[in-house]
C-alpha cells in the first residue's frame, strides 16, 4: 500500500486552517495529549527563547532579508558568537562564502563537509 504524506498533499490545511485535511494527514494524527507534550517541548530548556527569536526573525524580515541576514540577525539576538555550517562537499565554494561573511560579521566558525571521517561508500565501509 502505497504510504502518503505531506509531500503529497495540495489542501495545506495545517497552514490555511479553512479547508479539510486529506486523509493521510499527520496533523490529524495527533492527539490533544501529544499536543501538550510538543508544548512542553517547545518551553523546555532555552527552546522557547530561540523558537520566539525565530518567530520574530520572520515576522521582521520574511521576504525583505536574504537567508543569511536572517541567520546574522537570528544569531545576534541570541548572542551566539561562534556558528557551525555543515554542508554538502559540493557546496563548498559556497561554505566559504558564507564563512567569510559570519566571520566579518565577527562570529567564530567551524564548519564541516558530509565527507568527514573520509569513508568510502562500499558496502565494508558499513558498521554491524
Ligand atoms: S500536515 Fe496535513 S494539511 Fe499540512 S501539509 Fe501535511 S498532510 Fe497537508
Amino acid at each position: 500500500m502505497k504510504k502518503y504524506s505531506c509531500s503529497h498533499c495540495r489542501m495545506l490545511n495545517c497552514k490555511h486552517q479553512d479547508r479539510e485535511y486529506p486523509k493521510f494527514c499527520p496533523t490529524k494524527e495527533l492527539t490533544r495529549d501529544d499536543i501538550i507534550e510538543i508544548e512542553k517541548l517547545y518551553n523546555e530548556d532555552n527552546n522557547k527563547e530561540i523558537s520566539r527569536i525565530s518567530a520574530e526573525i520572520e515576522e521582521e524580515f520574511y521576504c525583505k532579508y536574504t537567508r543569511v541576514e536572517e541567520i546574522i540577525e537570528f544569531a545576534a539576538r541570541l548572542k551566539m558568537n561562534k556558528i557551525g555550517i555543515v554542508a554538502c562537499v559540493g557546496l563548498m565554494e559556497e561554505s566559504r562564502t558564507f564563512a567569510k561573511i559570519l566571520a566579518k560579521h565577527n562570529f567564530e566558525i567551524y564548519s564541516v563537509t558530509c565527507k568527514v571521517g573520509a569513508m568510502k561508500k562500499n558496502r565494508n565501509n558499513w558498521f554491524g
